[in-house]
């Protein structure tokens, strides 16, 4: 393993480095910061994120970039607000020992006025999203002519998010650029593409394997009965009491309606969605940064770009439709060296979906038992008997207290305290998990339940209130065919797709029948009971400054 004093850097970024704490390079570090510095021009990095990459291009850049020369020569692009931000902050704590050198964050939601003062305040490094940029472009508050490095950080993210067309626009737009360096998790067919079209011969590099997910994680899944999906999180929470978690689900209903009902129940939680403003993200966010909220519940656009440090464990509510995403998902845990665990939430019939992942993480997926009442129990007792017998005592003024506590106490053994403290703590447990079912599907459930599976879901169905409206939407099969103007030239895949439709409509899948996707445009069934709400809320509507057109493709 190399030190970063072999790796080309200068005195003033080894210093800040060694403030920061960072003892060895992480792989990526190694690897990429003496091919960066060396002068290599364009240049491909295939590594997960929290692998360490904002470092490996970051310092080369510091140190590339010329501090007398007061106007932009760095681009970095990346797809978010808050990667944005936690860019330039990394950033900002590399250079710290360098004088006249300036970085600055341009991003959307923010105000652009002070953004554009900053900028001509004279800055060698901007890190920017997309949209922002190309608005400074065409404001012509930004000069580009001047730019030598172009860094596109997530960039499967990014065409994931439909800025295909901007990032190449900004391509385009930086005449001087010698330099593009790409950072992706993944290497879809259309990062290819912008690389044969925008990069020369560029030096590739895969940290782990491309595609696949971090070693660190531990990947595991839980069977349970569909309709047992809220009880088998709630157990899994509740058995892991020190869990600082992330928990994805597909739809921001969801999202919501569970995080009410944990918040209810007295759990620390809160849904970061797309329905919210900028200011409530910012807070929502705030708090699960700095602790004081335990669990964030998000869909998986309104996720993108977290980068949340010491996450210990991601809970798949359901497993993605789209099998990459759930290596974003489970990559935000298990970041720099630390270890993480992702669990999945399945049941019976969706071990085939479970089984692809698994083949395209290429790591093992190991099957839990959804844990027993009692065992959550003694979790809870355990953990919280740790924390007493770990509690500091060293700074208050106990001593003044225990005389009398100690005659308090004087008929009182030892056990029964334990036993009184426990019942004060667990009394809410105990009382909960007294009669708890049996979560897990077992083998024998599960040929029961392929059998029965209609009369089951019937079941769930009249129990169920708020779900009854969907089995009617799928029990007719009447289906209106919708035009949209909207397709894969927008970014989107068939998933993402249907995944916004439904976000923006707050209908559930299965009002959906079949898409038809193409370049411009696309053709989706709608169970023709929900077309009309579909229309009404997407109709007319903007997608990136573009008004979208959805009406009956029959009527046309
Ligand atoms: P990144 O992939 O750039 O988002 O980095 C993930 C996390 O790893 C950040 O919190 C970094 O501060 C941290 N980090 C980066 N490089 C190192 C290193 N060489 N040693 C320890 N931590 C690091």
């Amino acid at each position: 393993m190399m030190s970063f004093e072999e790796l080309g850097l200068n005195e003033q970024l080894l210093a800040s480095i060694k403030e920061l704490g960072f003892e060895t390079p992480t792989a990526i570090q190694e690897k990429a910061i003496p091919v960066l510095l060396s002068g290599t021009k364009d240049f491909i990095g295939l590594a997960q994120t929290g692998t360490g990459k904002t470092a490996a291009f970051g310092l080369p850049l510091l140190q590339l970039v010329s501090t007398t020369d007061k106007h932009p020569q760095a681009l970095i692009v990346c797809p978010t607000r808050e990667l944005c931000i936690q860019i330039v902050n990394d950033i900002e704590s590399f250079k710290k020992q360098m004088r006249g050198i300036s970085v600055v964050a341009v991003y959307g939601g923010a105000s652009i006025g002070m953004q554009i003062k900053d900028i001509k305040r004279g800055v060698q490094l901007v890190a920017a999203t997309p949209g922002r940029l190309i608005d400074l472009i065409e404001r012509k508050a930004i000069n580009l002519e001047q730019i030598k490095y172009v860094v596109l950080d997530e960039a499967d993210e990014m065409l994931n998010m439909g800025f295909q067309d901007d990032i190449e626009f900004i391509l385009q737009n930086t005449p001087k650029r010698d330099s593009t360096w790409l950072f992706s998790a993944t290497m879809p067919p259309e990062i290819r593409k912008v690389s044969r079209r925008y990069m020369k011969e560029p030096f590739e590099l895969t940290v782990g394997k491309a595609n696949t997910g971090n070693k660190n994680i531990d990947h595991q899944y839980y069977v349970t009965p569909a309709q047992r999906r809220y009880e088998t999180l709630k157990r899994l929470i509740d058995f892991n009491p020190g869990i600082y978690g992330l928990i994805f689900t597909r739809t921001k209903a969801d999202a919501q309606e569970i995080a009410e009902k944990l918040t209810r129940e007295g759990y620390d939680i809160d849904a970061l969605h797309g329905d919210l403003t900028q200011q409530q993200r910012d807070k929502v966010m705030g708090q699960f940064r700095d602790k004081s909220l335990q669990l964030l519940i998000a869909t998986d656009v309104a996720a993108r770009g977290i980068d949340v440090q010491g996450i210990t464990h991601v809970i798949n509510y359901e497993l993605p439709d789209d099998t990459e995403v759930y290596t974003h998902r489970s990559g935000r845990t298990g970041r720099a060296g630390n270890t993480g665990i992702s669990m999945s939430i399945i049941h019976a019939r969706e071990m085939y979906r479970l089984k692809q992942i698994e083949k395209m993480v290429q790591q093992p997926f190991h099957r839990f038992e959804i844990p027993s009442g009692k065992d959550v129990c003694r979790k809870q007792f355990f953990f919280f008997m740790d924390k007493l017998l770990q509690a500091d005592i060293s700074h208050g003024d106990y001593e003044t207290y225990i005389p009398m506590l100690t005659e308090k106490f004087a008929n009182i053994s030892k056990e029964e305290v334990l036993k009184r403290v426990a019942a004060l703590e667990f009394d809410r447990f105990l009382k909960y998990y007294e009669n708890a079912e049996d979560l897990n599907v077992r083998e024998r459930d599960n040929v029961r339940d392929r059998k029965t599976s209609g009369r089951n879901d019937r079941r769930e169905d009249t129990r169920d209130k708020g779900r009854s409206r969907q089995q009617e939407y799928n029990a007719n099969g009447d289906y209106t065919k919708l035009f949209v103007n909207l397709g894969s030239k927008d970014g989107f895949y068939k998933a993402s797709f249907l995944q916004f439709i439904l976000d923006m409509s707050d209908l559930r899948k299965d009002v959906l029948g079949k898409i038809d996707m193409r370049e411009m445009n696309s053709w989706v069934e709608v169970d023709s009971k929900a077309a009309k709400q579909m229309v009404r809320a997407i109709d007319g509507k903007n997608y990136k400054g573009r008004r979208i057109r959805m009406n009956d493709a029959n009527s046309r």
